[in-house]
């Protein structure tokens, strides 16, 4: 069923230097840290969190925070699949 199927990367769209990566994800993001605003200041190390993620694609309990992701070793840049992510973000650093 679920066949991860490589995906190309968000910079070039193309598939050609990408490859699968389990990619580390943020526990909690600033936002829900913070009780819904952005603090000005914060640097948050992590693009993409588990509460920002659609919860039917997360790993149970405790590994959740280890996502499928991919990694493009043209741009040096990990993302994460496209269905996972509740918006539009999907760059994981
Ligand atoms: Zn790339």
């Amino acid at each position: 069923m679920n066949q991860n199927p490589v995906e190309a990367c968000p910079r070039f769209g193309s598939i050609q230097h990408v490859r699968p990566k389990a990619i580390l994800i943020g526990a909690t993001s600033p936002k829900k840290r913070f009780g819904g605003e952005e603090k000005s200041g914060f640097r948050r190390l992590d693009q993409l969190a588990v509460d920002e993620c659609d919860p039917a694609e997360l790993k149970p309990a405790l590994l959740e925070q280890l996502v499928d992701g991919f990694y493009c070793d043209s741009c040096g840049v990990g993302f994460v699949a496209s269905g996972l992510v509740r918006g539009s973000d999907r760059l994981a650093q």
